[in-house]
């Protein structure tokens, strides 16, 4: 049903409650693909079993619900859908890392993450260009088979390559990394297991994810996920555009947490505060109508979000302000 070629995804890796900043971008995120006509993706990323439990997801899941934000697509054919979830698709992240493998733009690492992260730290000491020294990127036979005497399980690591990368976030403008800062990262861990970083670059291209909009904590993964969809295959005019959502800090510009009172969703159900109310200060925070419009409901959101109205600076948490918007509704 979506009449534009856009899609977009919400992609938390629950490992508590939703908080202020999840739900910001959750909201960011709808609204995004609802004002284009296009898809909003729900993915749960699960791939570190041990953060992100089932009751975790289970809440997400249910506080997106209680919220009234749908999505668009699951796994299941027909509707209501589950959202997605990486834990369900691990054949998919296997398979793609053989293939990086197989072409070279990945290698087997026998070193433990310590010894790995110590040579890291030598090239820096160094003042090396080279974040990592390459040193398992290209073993000889006998070095793997003496490595696998010691019945040692290696790791697939990703060849970064060397250069810059440069993309234009729709929120920041032009970003580049030197690809020297970037060390070699792993896909996949010894016991089989892949990553959240092979997990999400291989997401977004097999579900044709076209605007990526998220946290600005995640600024930093971004050259590593490029180097992975360039890896697939996908041309430069193929990958995702990047919108980077600025901090939302407590009201006395610390990071937010806990000390500034209820900032998960189960706390705001908790304390009585209405979905509508939620979702109206939420939109309000680190972005504008662009009128006086302070009070709007999901569809007006949708109909009114663009991008090019969320602010550049970290937005603050003002709790006075949630409570004058919740009496509102
Ligand atoms: N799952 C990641 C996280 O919650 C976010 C992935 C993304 O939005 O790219 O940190």
């Amino acid at each position: 049903s979506a009449n534009s070629n856009v899609r977009v995804r919400f992609a938390p890796s629950p490992s508590g409650d939703l908080h202020v900043g999840n739900i910001r971008t959750a909201l960011y995120d709808w609204a995004y693909a609802r004002h284009t006509g296009g898809t909003f993706v729900f993915r749960i990323e699960d791939t570190d079993q041990s953060r992100v439990t089932p009751e975790y997801i289970a809440a997400a899941v249910e506080s997106m619900r209680w919220l009234g934000l749908s999505w668009d697509e699951g796994p299941e054919v027909g509707g209501p859908h589950a959202p997605y979830q990486q834990s369900q698709r691990l054949e998919i992240y296997r398979e793609w890392a053989q293939r990086f493998l197989d072409s070279g733009h990945a290698y087997y690492c026998y070193e433990s993450p310590e010894e790995a992260e110590a040579r890291v730290a030598r090239q820096k000491a160094a003042n090396s260009p080279i974040g990592y020294d390459g040193h398992s990127r290209d073993l000889a036979p006998e070095q793997r088979a003496a490595y696998e005497a010691e019945g040692r399980k290696p790791v697939i690591r990703f060849r970064m390559p060397a250069g810059t990368t440069t993309f234009t976030d729709l929120i920041r403008g032009e970003v580049t990394f030197e690809n020297s800062t970037v060390p070699d990262f792993v896909l996949v861990r010894a016991d089989g297991s892949p990553l959240y970083t092979l997990a999400v670059a291989v997401d977004d291209v097999l579900m044709k994810i076209t605007h990526v909009v998220r946290g600005e904590d995640l600024l930093s993964s971004t050259p590593r996920q490029i180097a992975v969809y360039r890896a697939m295959g996908v041309a430069d005019e193929d990958i995702p555009t990047f919108a980077h959502l600025p901090f939302v800090m407590g009201n006395d510009n610390s990071k937010l947490s806990k000390r500034h009172g209820a900032v998960t969703i189960g706390q705001f159900r908790a304390d009585g505060y209405l979905p509508e109310a939620m979702c109206n200060y939420l939109a309000l925070l680190g972005w504008s109508m662009g009128d006086d419009r302070e009070e709007f409901s999901l569809e007006e959101l949708a109909q009114a979000f663009t991008l090019d109205r969320v602010n550049t600076s970290p937005a603050r948490f003002d709790p006075k302000k949630l409570d004058s918007i919740n009496a509102a509704w």
